[in-house]
């Protein structure tokens, strides 16, 4: 009897410092996964500044404003890829997401969060969700922001993500984004990731007066041109062409 219990209390204390062992080794290997991405994103944004100083295209700027560099070293965007493509989520490339879509390049994601100039109370719309990421960047910006998926698993998929990340700012929904998202116009800025054959006129009537659109236009599955759209406050549309672009088509019966 005196054994058994000896026995047991031996077997409980092993089985406590076998749980704090376990835990301490997931604990520090979780803790070096995160230290070993945020030494990538470092590097990445090394890279998207390096790429902006040589310039290319009709920018101005010639570096990132201070907060468009803090929302990109503030997202994680290995959590925005499939976990087979985490290891090389902050390399300066577009990758795969699935259905046939992708994540846009770091570099262009930051070019044009850069361009849009968004301010802490502004109210913001993307056309195109994909991974989520842009969006993400962006809300780290402005008080809220809205963005529209056309392919519904990608949509959910991305919205799950962003719920878990605690991005409350953000609100999504699945549908065809040439018509925008008319409730919650008018919006300071609009950007739209994917590619168009013209401006769609529901995105520029809801359009703030004094607001801007960031547009790739152009052919199906060749370059494009990323177009910076401007209302001014009487209303009145100027656009100017910004640099040569490749993103995916935007698809819908429009
Ligand atoms: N911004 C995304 C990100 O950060 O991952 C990348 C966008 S990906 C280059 C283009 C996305 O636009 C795809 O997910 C595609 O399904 C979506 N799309 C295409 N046409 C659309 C439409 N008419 N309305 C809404 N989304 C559309």
């Amino acid at each position: 009897m005196k054994e058994n219990l000896m026995n047991h209390f031996i077997f409980k204390q092993f089985f406590l410092l076998w749980i704090v062992l376990f835990n301490a080794f997931f604990i520090s290997s979780a803790v070096r996964a995160e230290d070993f991405y945020a030494v990538k994103r470092a590097q990445m944004i090394k890279a998207i500044e390096a790429d902006v100083r040589t310039g290319y295209g009709n920018l101005a700027k010639k570096e990132l404003d201070e907060n468009v560099i803090k929302a990109l070293n503030t997202v994680p965007r290995h959590e925005f890829v499939p976990k087979k493509l985490q290891q090389s989520a902050y390399d300066n490339r577009p990758l795969p997401i699935g259905h046939g879509q992708t994540i846009s390049q770091p570099y262009i994601v930051a070019i044009m969060t850069n361009l849009l100039g968004v301010g802490k109370n502004d109210r913001i719309l993307e056309i195109g969700t994909g991974s989520g990421y842009q969006i993400a960047v962006l809300a780290e910006l402005v008080n809220k922001a809205y963005s529209i998926e056309i392919i519904e698993p990608l949509g959910k998929e991305a919205k799950a993500r962003l719920q878990r990340l605690g991005y409350d700012n953000i609100s999504l929904k699945i549908g065809d984004g040439y018509y925008g998202w008319e409730e919650h116009a008018p919006f300071d800025a609009i950007i739209v990731t994917a590619a168009a054959s013209h401006i769609p006129p529901p995105l520029i009537q809801q359009l703030r007066p004094g607001g801007r659109m960031l547009i790739p236009v152009g052919s199906r599955f060749m370059v494009q041109e990323l177009l910076l759209v401007e209302k001014t406050e009487e209303g009145k549309i100027s656009t100017q062409q910004l640099l040569p672009v490749a993103f995916v088509p935007l698809t819908g019966k429009h």
